[in-house]
């Protein structure tokens, strides 16, 4: 029985707007895609609050028994404007004095570089924007042929009104066209669309316009939304699973894209969608333009509060969290999560050596324990409840530690409890959570690995197994660790 099956999966549906059993279209493989950076300047913690929210979807996902394929993007050319209307990745190679593809390249590596350092997984895709133009001159011109875009002057535009007309439009964001129309800003005859909700597919390029491509309508480059229609589709299928990303990529960058797939291909691209929730800083959304980023530099290595914390600590908190909700950062609250995830990794520490000691279980408390770990996958199948999840494993945490400190007897567990216990534990922190143990903690787990090595070199030679004990030291010294009997028994030295 695959655990899918054991721990079925809930998720909110931000498109029916509940929860929903998780039906995969041809299960156990499932498509999940997740809108990427825009790689023309640094992430910030906010940004990383979705992709590591998805990381432990896809995570968990695979724990669950599910294969997966993970497509997530980088933005690297569309049409993106600052506040005052320049191109962002031109006007950073402006800035930077750098080719336009040295901006890309450099936030591309800066990006993987973090993702590294959080311990995210790679996608299993991770395409980029210009490397598929020509299909996005298709989808476009598929889009024209369906009546439901024009071109104007070089560029080519979405046409929402005769998309609304014959599918609807706004089924994501719960968005009328007539509010939408009220209270968008007049056209002032100089712009080239028909309506101001209208959106460019295509971009005719001015000449100070770098990234350019030929295409039937002129020189030009894609607008931002058509990218995320076209690499979903093409490697997910017409229709696929999941498709995440931070909410405030709802309106109007999902809404776009599930209107350019409607109309190019009649089928409603996605069956789930997924949003994360803001990071806010004193209640207000944290983001570039309100100059209220925290950059990961600030957090890792000190700046913006009094003091440095982990990558692992801030994934903690961020993970305390549910996902849905919004989060807001401060010193005092990274604190608590990081006391709380030092708890968890006592506890984590404990188990690598801990052994059942003698003696009579205490049943009540096995049992318990038992189920709180199917506990774990519960809350997490629960529409990914990593807060709840953590919760039910700080109550584990407390039997741990109160068998290592002696509170309770070495014996209180049965060996199958116990064994269950310190196999999941780190699998649920490591694999799924995605956490890691402190480097100091660290060189404990190696202390752990190699008493158990001397331990089994001990054994072979009381078999005089002679062989087998020598094999382990010798290897051992090949992996730079040197073993030393003495009188106080075998010591080691790591060189
Ligand atoms: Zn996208």
């Amino acid at each position: 029985m695959e655990n899918f099956e054991r721990f079925p999966l809930t998720i909110y549906n931000s498109l029916s707007r509940k929860k929903e059993a998780f039906t995969p279209i041809n299960a156990p493989f499932v498509g999940l895609y997740v809108c990427g950076p825009t790689v023309y300047s640094e992430v910030h913690i906010g940004n990383m609050r979705s992709f590591i929210t998805f990381d432990v979807l896809f995570r968990y996902l695979s724990h669950l028994g599910y294969k997966v394929r993970y497509v997530r993007n980088l933005t690297d050319v569309g049409h993106m404007l600052d506040d005052d209307g320049e191109d962002r990745v031109l006007k950073r190679a402006r800035l930077e004095k750098l080719e336009p593809m040295e901006v890309v390249q450099k936030y591309s590596n800066y990006f993987h570089d973090v993702c590294k350092q959080f311990n995210l997984l790679p996608p299993s895709i991770e395409p980029t924007a210009t490397a598929h133009i020509i299909e996005q001159i298709q989808m476009a011109q598929k889009i024209l042929d369906q009546g439901m875009a024009y071109v104007s002057n070089g560029s080519v535009y979405f046409d929402v009104e005769a998309f609304d007309k014959k599918h609807g439009y706004g089924a994501l964001s719960g968005r009328k066209i007539d509010e939408l129309q009220s209270n968008s800003r007049k056209l002032d005859g100089q712009d080239e669309k028909r309506s101001p909700l209208d959106f460019a597919l295509w971009k005719n390029a001015g000449p100070e316009h770098i990234m350019r491509w030929p295409s039937p309508w002129g020189e030009g480059f894609p607008g931002w939304h058509l990218e995320c229609s076209v690499m979903s589709t093409k490697y997910l299928g017409e229709t696929f699973d999941i498709h995440g990303g931070g909410m405030d990529l709802k309106f109007p960058h999902h809404e776009c894209e599930v209107a350019q797939n409607v109309a190019s291909s009649g089928e409603a691209p996605v069956r789930y969608w997924m949003h994360a929730n803001m990071l806010t800083m004193n209640g207000t959304k944290m983001s570039k333009s309100l100059g209220n980023a925290i950059s990961i530099e600030e957090l890792i290595n000190g700046g913006k509060f009094s003091r440095a914390f982990s990558e692992m600590s801030i994934r903690f908190f961020l993970l305390q969290a549910h996902y849905s909700s919004t989060v807001d950062i401060s010193e005092s609250a990274i604190e608590a999560a990081e006391k709380g995830f030092e708890r968890l990794q006592q506890a984590w520490k404990a188990l690598i050596n801990m052994e059942r000691s003698s003696g009579e279980a205490n049943m009540e408390l096995d049992a318990a324990t038992k189920k709180l770990l199917d506990q774990v996958y519960v809350e997490l199948s629960n529409d990914l409840n990593t807060p709840k999840a953590i919760a039910v494993l700080f109550d584990l945490a407390n039997t741990v530690n109160s068998i290592k400190n002696q509170q309770i007897p070495g014996s209180s567990l049965t060996e199958e409890t116990l064994s269950r216990l310190k196999l999941e534990f780190p699998k649920i922190l490591e694999d799924i959570l995605g956490l890691k143990l402190s480097s100091e903690a660290k060189s404990d787990h190696l202390d752990g690995v190699l008493e158990l090595m001397l331990r089994m070199r001990n054994q072979a030679r009381a078999d005089r197994n002679f062989a087998l004990a020598d094999q382990i030291r010798d290897q051992l010294k090949d992996a730079g660790v040197e073993l030393k009997d003495g009188k106080n028994g075998t010591e080691y030295e790591l060189n």
